[in-house]
C-alpha cells in the first residue's frame, strides 16, 4: 500500500459553505503551516460552486472536487466518487461531517466517509489502496457535544471569516446566522480550549478490520 503523502488533510462536505462553517480555520491553519489541504463537496450549482471556488481560494485550499448534484441526491452512489477523492489526494487524515448533525445530507456524508476510509484501504480491490489514519468530524450547526480535540484558530480565524463570506447567497438566505454562528461558537470553543478562538472535533479511527492489515501488527501497545 501506497503511504500517505506527508502532510496531506482532505475535507469531505456536504455543501458549498460547510468547509468554512465547519472547518474554515482549521484548513487555513494547516494551509499556514504548509500543510497541503483538498475539498471535495458532493452538492452545489453555478453558483454556490462560484463561492467555493472563491472562498477556498482565499483558505489556500489546493485542489478542490465539486459537481452540480442537487441537494436531495445525496446517497450511497457517492461512495465511489469519495473512494475517488481519497486514492488521488492520499491524505494522512479526513475532515468531515459528524454523524450526530441535525442535517441528513451531513449525517449522510459522514456515514459514507467513514465507509468510504476503510473501502479505500483494501489492497484487495484497489492497486493504489490508501490507508486512511483518521477521521475528524467537525460541528456546523449542531454542537458536538463531547469533542475530542480543539484546534486553535486564532491566527487564521480572519481568513477563514473572509472565506465565509464568499458564500454570499447563504450568507443572504440566512440573514447572516452564518457568519454570526461561526463567530460565537469559535470565542465559545476558544474560551473551553484556553485560546481566543478554536474549532472543535471529535475523531474516528477507522476500522480498517479487513483480514489485509500487516499495519495493524504491532509488537507492543505502548
Ligand atoms: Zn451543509
Amino acid at each position: 500500500m501506497s503511504g500517505s503523502e506527508e502532510g496531506t488533510i482532505l475535507v469531505v462536505v456536504a455543501h458549498p459553505d460547510d468547509e468554512c462553517i465547519g472547518a474554515g480555520g482549521t484548513i487555513r491553519r494547516h494551509v499556514d503551516q504548509g500543510v497541503k489541504v483538498d475539498v471535495h463537496c458532493m452538492t452545489g450549482n453555478e453558483e454556490r460552486n462560484e463561492e467555493i471556488k472563491a472562498a477556498c481560494g482565499i483558505l489556500g485550499v489546493r485542489s478542490l472536487y465539486l459537481s452540480e448534484r442537487d441537494d436531495f441526491a445525496i446517497g450511497e452512489e457517492l461512495f465511489n466518487e469519495v473512494i475517488g477523492a481519497i486514492l488521488k489526494s492520499r491524505p494522512a487524515i479526513v475532515i468531515t461531517h459528524h454523524s450526530s448533525d441535525y442535517n441528513r445530507n451531513h449525517q449522510q456524508c459522514a456515514t459514507i466517509v467513514n465507509q468510504a476510509t476503510e473501502w479505500a484501504s483494501h489492497k484487495t480491490i484497489f492497486d493504489d489502496a490508501h490507508r486512511v489514519e483518521r477521521v475528524y468530524n467537525m460541528e456546523i450547526n449542531t454542537m458536538i457535544s463531547r469533542p475530542n480535540v480543539h484546534v486553535d484558530i486564532t491566527e487564521s480565524y480572519a481568513a477563514a471569516l473572509a472565506a465565509l463570506k464568499k458564500h454570499k447567497s447563504q450568507i443572504k438566505k440566512a440573514d447572516s446566522y452564518y457568519t454570526e454562528l461561526y463567530d460565537a461558537r469559535t470565542r465559545l470553543r476558544g474560551v473551553q480550549a484556553k485560546c481566543k478562538r478554536a474549532e472543535a472535533f471529535t475523531i474516528t479511527l477507522p476500522e480498517h478490520a479487513g483480514p489485509f492489515y500487516e499495519n495493524n501488527s504491532v509488537d507492543r501497545l505502548i
